[in-house]
């Protein structure tokens, strides 16, 4: 157990008041970190030396080279101190090891994608259009950004935001999830040691009513020119609400409920697989899951037979620090209640197939976990088909045909993610176009190693704006025109 403080300037800081708060693992209830417990006054003044570190120009007016250079380092920091850092998501998440150091590796390749990035740092010039002006497009850093960010992957999401914004000239302020601080504070020494100027990354942590307090002042704070914010939909209502009386700029990554489309032609074994990958990594606490399992319905039987032996002989619930365990608990109480809730809604609505409680396992009786529950059959108004439930529990439902798997996979209020698993090349191409989703992937779930270079993000209630690629740096931007007569 390890006793944190905050970083502030540069410096590290208790709260305040003094007060602190603990993170205890969901695997075992013990106690793994001490927190200070920021109130509004500790997050103004976090504000405050990133605004004036901002102003000053040392950073946000620093050669693209150096900037470059810090983000390159980070992430070789990061590869080199991997297993710690993995540990602590294991602890503070329940995620187990090896998806935790994926985490951690996944989050360095973004800090290079970013420090590649910084160095293509260009405007445009209009020198053409009439003969006696030119006219100069430059990009400037937004200035201060606040970062929100979740408890599901708490070191990559911070990279999604803090790869580019340090890439443009940012100056940044994180409040980490009350669940997850650790990775972002280490990230923070990391960069101090690495000769980032003190001020320009700055971490507060607070719990006091989920975070909305001390997220809610920097969402409210006049001096912050952006809030950059991963979660739920219905927080990131309030950080849009929040963030109008300032006219702050708001980019929101929120929540899915992502139909995973199997047609009878799919690469069966493949969409097996997809299927199991798609709703139990990271025991479904994930934006994107494959929640909804869509099959076509002259193969659906059989492909629940098959997703369900695979479900029976895959998973090992258990010690995220044991290399053999493949699937945590669910990190808090509260989120356990809310999906052993959806589970009893699921039972009075749908056909159980598979687990539908806590892990009956008495040497997991410790830890929250859930067993891997599959329902067939599902309505399409049941809650647990319309809802995210963010635990280990997928819906089963089928389709006719083509139009008939579009029309279902597109009647949800979210547009995160989507798979379309089929041979037939037009048929795939067809869906990709129809589904109203930020991403859709053929013939895999999760993605294949592109993730860095293309832009993500939702349609509909999924969010606004883009993370990644090089949409993700343009969040960080601002456009300025000059425009120069010739005389
Ligand atoms: P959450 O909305 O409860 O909290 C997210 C963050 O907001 C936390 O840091 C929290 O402390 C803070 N917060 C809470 N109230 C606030 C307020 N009033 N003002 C400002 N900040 C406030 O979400 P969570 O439970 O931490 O994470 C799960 C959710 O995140 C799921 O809905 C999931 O889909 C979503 N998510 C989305 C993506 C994506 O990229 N689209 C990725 C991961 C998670």
């Amino acid at each position: 157990m390890k006793r944190w403080k905050m970083l502030i300037g540069g410096e590290q800081h208790d709260a305040r008041s003094g007060r602190t708060f603990e993170r205890r693992s969901p695997a075992t209830g013990e106690v793994v970190g001490v927190y200070p417990e920021a109130d509004a006054g500790d997050v103004a003044a976090a504000v405050d030396v990133a605004r004036r570190t901002f102003d000053e120009g040392k950073w946000s007016a620093s050669p693209a080279r150096v900037r470059a250079q810090i983000l390159r380092k980070l992430a070789d920091a990061l590869r080199g101190q991997a297993d710690a850092l993995a540990r602590h998501l294991a602890e503070e998440v329940g995620k187990p090891i090896a998806l935790a150091r994926g985490e951690v590796l996944a989050a360095a390749d973004t800090f290079d994608y970013y420090g590649g990035l910084a160095l293509d740092l260009h405007g445009d010039a209009y020198s053409q259009t009439v003969p006696d002006a030119l006219g100069l497009a430059l990009r400037e850093p937004v200035g201060v950004v606040g970062v929100i960010i979740p408890w599901n992957f708490p070191l990559a999401l911070l990279a999604w935001k803090l790869g580019p914004a340090l890439a443009a000239g940012c100056t940044v302020v994180v409040k980490p999830s009350h669940l997850t601080p650790a990775t972002a504070l280490d990230t923070g020494r990391i960069l101090l040691e690495l000769g980032l100027p003190p001020g320009v990354f700055n971490v507060v942590t607070s719990e006091a009513e989920n975070g909305a307090v001390a997220g809610g002042a920097l969402v409210g704070s006049p001096l912050v020119d952006k809030i950059a914010f991963t979660g739920s939909g219905a927080t990131g209502k309030k950080v849009m609400a929040g963030a109008a009386a300032t006219l702050k700029k708001v980019s929101l990554e929120l929540g899915g409920k992502s139909p995973n489309v199997v047609f009878a032609d799919a690469p069966l074994d493949a969409a097996v697989a997809g299927a199991y990958s798609g709703i139990f990594m990271n025991t479904g606490q994930v934006c994107q899951a494959g929640s909804r399992l869509l099959v076509q319905e002259s193969i659906a039987d059989g492909f629940v037979e098959k997703l369900t032996a695979t479900i029976k002989a895959k998973v090992k619930l258990g010690d995220p620090l044991d290399a053999k365990t493949n699937m945590g608990p669910i990190v808090s109480e509260a989120q356990l209640a809310r999906v052993l809730g959806y589970i009893d809604q699921g039972k009075k609505s749908a056909t159980l197939v598979l687990g539908g409680g806590r892990a009956d396992d008495a040497a997991l009786a410790r830890g929250l976990y859930v067993a891997p529950t599959v329902f067939s059959a599902v309505p399409a108004d049941a809650a647990i088909a319309r809802e995210e439930i963010f635990g280990p529990v997928l819906a089963v439902q089928t389709f006719k045909d083509e139009a008939d798997a579009l029309r279902q996979a597109n009647d949800t209020t979210y547009g995160l993610a989507a798979a379309v698993w089929t041979q037939n090349l037009s048929v795939a191409l067809r869906a990709a176009k129809g589904i109203r989703a930020g991403t859709v992937w053929v013939n895999a779930y999760h993605g294949m190693g592109l993730a860095d270079q293309m832009p993500y993000g939702g349609f509909k209630q999924s969010g606004m704006g883009r993370e990644l690629g090089r949409e993700g740096l343009n969040e960080y931007l601002e456009w300025k025109s000059v425009q120069i007569k010739i005389r």
